[in-house]
């Protein structure tokens, strides 16, 4: 990712605030020079027109003079008097308000080496108020008035109009300072702000542009593998939708999952997890982009170890085409990684990859619905073995919604405890009593009465519940053994059976002895029934379990025995304590071929040292075959139906000669 220029955020903020105080201290400033500029120009105004009017009373008080000596009268002598003051206040005001020293104007008014306008405005005041104390016409009168006239017309008009020359021009020196100043504020102000743009603005621009793009690329990344995250994965893909409307057929998304990941974070370490998914996310991406035929690819990582991929292709059969890349995949991926761990040791670890793949045009472009495709089509390479790409089918997912369905329904069941176990006598063959009991699955459904295995064993072996169900079976079996017990019935030994899945179970010897012995029963008592396809496979580990159960004292029978394809020789290998001929042979037991075959197998028990059992017999005439090829147990409805518990202890106590009293 592209590294950002970033400034620290606090000094952001201290820029921030020099830059406003500079700013406001500036605009302040101009403020404060705005009045200045303002009262400056008022007073020079008001300096320009007293002294303007000083011109104009030089005048009044030389025409007023002229007056008082031509006409005596009283009011012009008042006039004058007036005038005069005005002219001398008006002196005062700007010699103490606008003459500046150091100033023309300063000199003019008070040279100290010439005439200056000071002395010359109190001399022609104090010569206007000496005339006035003459007698109006007299010699003094008219002296004064002439003398007067003379400092008016002479010095003083010249020199009031050079000091109003000087006002003005004092006055335009300091107007066009003041507005230069001002064009100088202004334009520092301007640098100020072309500063702060420059040096904050931007800088913060660019720091937030960079904090937008980090933030955006978290949002759509993920931030271990750099791959896109869904989110993104899907406007994307939907984009590209968007780009070929018409060709949702060559739009394809697969669905990844790694297999074996989980073994290598157990033991490793996830840091070696990250680098294994870094390194399949880089190979997922190089792969891709380098295979033939794709346009457009788009690869994210979803969660944990699973991979996301859309692309568009232009080959004309996209399915093959699919099939074809997914397999290149599965191959690139199980190459081996080199992880350096801790110690710094490289070690190679290696991951496989299933896959499943939607086209588009199998949901009409509609994206979650072709990841849910997809997504089946992988569970169903995971339940292939995995290392598999498979393409989705509708069948699929009608498949998955009625495992679903089942699931959920023998899950309810199970946690309801609506599995029983019903119980069918087993006779021996020589005293006609009864020498045991199988315990036979049942499901106390709720709506439906009591349903029989036909109806749900498949199915809970299909979703994997089969073992829990046996589970409940068995400890309901020994439950209601001992209850029968404690009632006074003894029902012999006790056969269970157990489905291949929970011989899986390396536990199940263990856990069945515990429940035996919680339920007093002996080992010696229990046989469990053992489907003959078990045998077929030679590293099952239920055939571990059987050995256990063998040498924990329980008897272990091969049920179903000649229907199924078992290998003879594990059947000797595996030391089974009975065999117990299936239903089927028994049915055809008069016929000449299967007499033949039910002697075989009679021989072959026998040199097994096992008891053999018959069920299915129905008959007096398949009991008496059976017997006498020296079948020892029967089983069948000749004598009874499997039945509950309850039904079992009333059957043995009406059919008393088959009872065995509890000694
Ligand atoms: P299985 O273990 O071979 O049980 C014997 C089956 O034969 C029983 O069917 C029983 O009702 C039936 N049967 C008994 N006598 C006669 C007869 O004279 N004629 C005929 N035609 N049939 C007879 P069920 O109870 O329907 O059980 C069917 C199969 O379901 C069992 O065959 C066994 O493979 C499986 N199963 C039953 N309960 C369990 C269980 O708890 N766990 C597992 N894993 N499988 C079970
Ligand atoms: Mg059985
Ligand atoms: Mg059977």
């Amino acid at each position: 990712m592209r590294r950002h220029h970033r400034i620290d955020p606090a000094k952001l903020a201290i820029r921030y605030v020099l830059g406003l105080a500079l700013l406001v201290l500036f605009v302040m400033g101009g403020h404060g020079l705005h009045i200045i500029t303002g009262k400056q120009g008022a007073l020079d105004e008001e300096v320009l027109n007293v002294s303007g009017r000083q011109r104009m009373l030089s005048q009044r008080i030389l025409l007023l003079a002229h007056k008082y000596n031509d006409d005596s009268d009283a009011r012009y002598e008042a006039l004058l008097s007036e005038s005069v003051e005005i002219f001398t206040s008006s002196h005062d005001w700007i010699t103490s308000n606008a003459v500046v020293p150091g100033t023309a104007v300063h000199s003019h008014y008070f040279s100290t080496t010439g005439a200056n306008l000071d002395q010359r405005s109190l001399e022609f005041t104090k010569l206007a108020n000496e005339l006035r104390s003459f007698e109006p016409g007299s010699a003094l009168a008219l002296s004064a008035a002439a003398k007067l006239e003379e400092i008016a017309l002479v010095n003083l008009l010249s020199e009031l109009n050079t000091a109003v020359a000087l006002f003005e021009a004092a006055a335009n020196k300091r107007a066009s300072t003041l507005e230069h100043i001002q064009i100088a504020v202004v334009a520092a102000t301007l640098v100020i702000i072309a500063l702060e743009v420059l040096l904050i603005f931007y800088p913060a621009h660019r720091t937030m542009t960079g904090m937008i793009n980090r933030l955006r690329h978290q949002a759509w990344h993920d931030q271990l593998t750099g791959l896109i995250n869904r989110a993104e994965f899907v406007e994307r893909t939907k984009s590209l939708i968007d780009r070929y409307p018409d060709e949702l057929e060559n739009i394809i998304v697969l669905g990844l999952d790694l297999d074996g990941f989980k073994q290598i974070n157990d033991t490793m370490g996830h840091p070696a997890g990250d680098l294994v998914l870094q390194s399949v996310a880089s190979t997922l991406r190089d792969e891709l982009n380098e295979m033939g035929g794709i346009s457009e690819v788009h690869v994210s990582r979803v969660g944990g170890d699973e991979f996301l991929v859309s692309l568009h292709t232009d080959s004309t059969r996209p399915g093959a085409f699919a099939l074809r890349i997914g397999q290149q995949l599965i191959d690139a991926v199980e190459q081996p990684i080199a992880v350096t761990t801790d110690e710094r040791k490289s070690q190679d670890c290696s991951v496989g990859v299933s896959i499943g793949f939607a086209l588009l045009s199998q949901t009409n472009g509609e994206i979650e619905a072709a990841l849910g495709n997809a997504d089946i089509a992988l569970y169903k390479s995971k339940q292939g073995g995995k290392g598999i790409v498979t393409l989705f089918e509708p069948e699929m997912r009608r498949q998955i919604e009625r495992e679903h369905r089942i699931k959920h329904e023998l899950r309810t069941a199970i946690r309801g405890l609506e599995f029983r176990a019903f119980f069918q006598p087993q006779i021996d063959l020589n005293t006609g009593r009864v020498a045991g009991v199988e315990a036979l699955a049942r499901w106390k459904h709720p709506g439906k009465g009591i349903v029989g295995p036909a109806d749900f064993i498949e199915m809970a072996e299909e979703v994997k519940l089969i073992d829990a169900l046996d589970g409940q079976i068995i400890l309901n079996a020994f439950q209601e053994f001992k209850r029968c017990r404690s009632n006074g019935i003894d029902l012999g030994t006790l056969s269970v059976n157990a489905s291949g899945m929970a011989l899986r179970d390396p536990e199940f010897c263990e856990v069945l002895s515990k429940v035996a012995a919680a339920h007093d029963i002996g080992s010696q008592q229990v046989t469990v029934e053992v489907l003959e396809n078990i045998l077929l496979k030679e590293d099952d580990p239920s055939l571990e379990t059987i050995r256990k159960l063998s040498q924990a004292g329980f008897g272990v029978a091969i049920d179903d025995f000649g229907v199924g394809f078992s290998s003879l020789a594990r059947v000797g290998y595996l030391n089974v304590s009975a065999i117990k001929i299936d239903r089927l042979l028994t049915s055809e037991a008069e016929s000449s071929n299967m007499s033949k075959v039910l002697h075989a197998t009679a021989a072959m028990a026998k040199g097994l040292n096992a008891r053999l059992f018959a069920e299915g017999i129905e008959t007096a005439s398949h009991m008496q075959i059976m017997r006498s090829i020296g079948v020892e147990i029967g089983q069948g409805f000749f004598w009874a139906h499997p039945m509950s518990a309850d039904d079992l202890c009333e059957w043995i106590k009406e059919e008393h000669r088959y009872c065995l009293k509890v000694v």
